[in-house]
């Protein structure tokens, strides 16, 4: 199975590009990863590592 490229426009540059995924195009992916060897995906995947600031205190404290 194949995923077709459609058109759209590049996420980074604006630049319209044919992309199989929203995201960056080829140009940009060369830049990043010239600039970040191997780690510009990575990067962008522990961006969203959640802070954990657990408040469970506060619901186990009820009294009653
Ligand atoms: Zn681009």
């Amino acid at each position: 199975m194949e995923l077709a490229a459609f058109d759209t426009t590049c996420m980074r540059c604006g630049k319209p590009a044919q992309l199989r995924f929203a995201g960056p195009c080829p140009d940009c992916v060369a830049e990043l990863d010239a600039r970040f060897p191997g780690v510009a995906r990575e990067v962008e995947a522990e961006e969203y590592v959640p802070k954990v600031n657990v408040t469970a205190n506060a619901v186990a404290l009820k009294d009653d």
